[in-house]
This record gives C-alpha cells, sequence and structure tokens, in this order.
C-alpha cells in the first residue's frame, strides 16, 4: 500500500500534464491559423509562389500546412490547374486537415478516464491524498473539457483559411492563365474575346471555365475538367455527337445485347 499512493500521484501529473499541453496546442494553433493563412494569401495574390512555398514550410499547424501545401502544390504545376480541380484539391485537404484535428479527441477520452479514474480511486481507497492532487485534477479536468470546444474553433478557422487560400490561389491562376497566349490554331488571330465567370454561369455546371472567342474567325475554344462526368440528355439540349458509324459507337451508350 504505501508506494500506491506516489503512484497515483504520478498518473494523476501525467494526466494534468498532458491535458494541458493538448490545450495550450490547441490554442497555439487557434492563434497561428488566421496569421499564416492571410500571410499565404498575400503571397499567392502578388503571385510569389516559392514565398507561398516557404510559409506553407514553416506553418506551425500542421492543418494549415496541409492545406496549403496541396494548394501551392497544383498551382506550380504546368499546364495550371483548372478552377474546379484547385477546388478538390482544397476540399479534399480541408478535409484531412480536419481528419487530423480530430485525431486529438481520442486522446482526450484517455486523459479524461485517467484523471477520472485516479480521483476516483484516490477517494474509493480513503488513500487521504491531498488537497493538491484534488486541485490538479479539477484544472487538468477543466482544460480537457475546453478542448473540444477549441477543437471546433480550430476547424472553423481551417475551413475559412481555405476558403480565402482558395480564392487567392484562383486569382494567381486566373493571371497566369490570362498571360498565356491566345494564339487561334485555325486562323492564327491572336487577338481573342474570353469569356470567363458570371458570363458563363450557365455552362458553369459543366465544368467549362473560359471560352476564347477568335475574334477574326469567330473560332472557339475551351477547356472542360471531366468531360466524361457530363452525362447526355438530349430532352435538354446535351444531345453526343461522333463521326463514327452508329454501330462503332456502342461502347458510349448502354449494350442492350448483354441486359438480359
Ligand atoms: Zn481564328
Amino acid at each position: 500500500m504505501p508506494d500506491e499512493f506516489p503512484t497515483l500521484e504520478v498518473v494523476a501529473a501525467i494526466g494534468v500534464i498532458a491535458a494541458l499541453v493538448g490545450t495550450f496546442q490547441l490554442r497555439a494553433a487557434l492563434g497561428e491559423i488566421p496569421k499564416r493563412a492571410t500571410e499565404l494569401e498575400r503571397a499567392l495574390r502578388s503571385g510569389d509562389l516559392d514565398a507561398a512555398r516557404a510559409l506553407c514550410g514553416r506553418a506551425e499547424g500542421a492543418g494549415l500546412a496541409a492545406i496549403g501545401g496541396a494548394i501551392v502544390g497544383a498551382l506550380g504545376r504546368t499546364p495550371p490547374p483548372g478552377t474546379s480541380e484547385l477546388r478538390r484539391t482544397s476540399e479534399a485537404a480541408l478535409r484531412r486537415a480536419q481528419r487530423l484535428a480530430q485525431r486529438g479527441r481520442a486522446r482526450d477520452l484517455v486523459v479524461a478516464a485517467v484523471l477520472i479514474g485516479a480521483g476516483a480511486y484516490a477517494t474509493g481507497a480513503a488513500l487521504g491524498v491531498g488537497a493538491f492532487f484534488y486541485a490538479g485534477l479539477g484544472v487538468a479536468l477543466a482544460a480537457t473539457a475546453l478542448s473540444p470546444v477549441l477543437r471546433r474553433s480550430l476547424l472553423r478557422e481551417l475551413e475559412r483559411a481555405s476558403k480565402g487560400l482558395l480564392e487567392a490561389a484562383l486569382a494567381y491562376r486566373g493571371a497566369r492563365v490570362g498571360s498565356e497566349s491566345v494564339e487561334c490554331s485555325t486562323c492564327g488571330a491572336v487577338e481573342a474575346l474570353r469569356l470567363g465567370p458570371p458570363a458563363l454561369s450557365c455552362v458553369e455546371r459543366f465544368g467549362v471555365e473560359r471560352l476564347d472567342v477568335c475574334l477574326t474567325c469567330g473560332r472557339v475554344t475551351g477547356q472542360v475538367a471531366s468531360p466524361r462526368a457530363i452525362a447526355a440528355d438530349p430532352a435538354h439540349g446535351i444531345e453526343m455527337i461522333s463521326a463514327l458509324p452508329p454501330s462503332e459507337n456502342s461502347s458510349t451508350a448502354p449494350d442492350r445485347e448483354h441486359d438480359g
């Protein structure tokens, strides 16, 4: 029995330290995210991809570093990613960062269980532990109870940061794409009219992000991120056209021969 009492206090002390460290880490990340996100946005809007990359490396909050890293990584590719691709990249990174932030939840539960267990055992076995022991447990439990609140704020901050970063990334991409050659592949003219959002709002759902109209011959060119995602729907004016004779084109239509 004599060595049970210090063991219990050591367990309680570890629980207290774990609870406080966890809470302080959350507080620190919460303070850092908006600041780093603003710096990252500024770097992207000024077109400085290297500075953005460096900022991602310095970001202490793993969540923000993951989101920033994914967006900056996508922006650095050639050809530049489309609007919907950038959006998908940032959403996937946000989900990863949220999962990362949620991981602390299990640790909180373990810490709380250890603390409550230690307190209950000390009381039940009438070990005569001091008021200091219970005060420590109280502080640690209060800190652990605060964690879910902080974590929710953290998730909100991450979401806000990823939204701001995506906007900055779109601005960066727009500037880069805009400086590309617009030479017409039909007539060689170098002047074109570029249609983008909101002018293209009616075809945005198909993934059309911009259309260039040659001012000389009228040729229209553009790019759709995932053409296979558009389903043919003749009733609504979406028709499949092909240069192949119908019999050779069966791979694009459901094969009725194998239905029965
Ligand atoms: Zn042309």
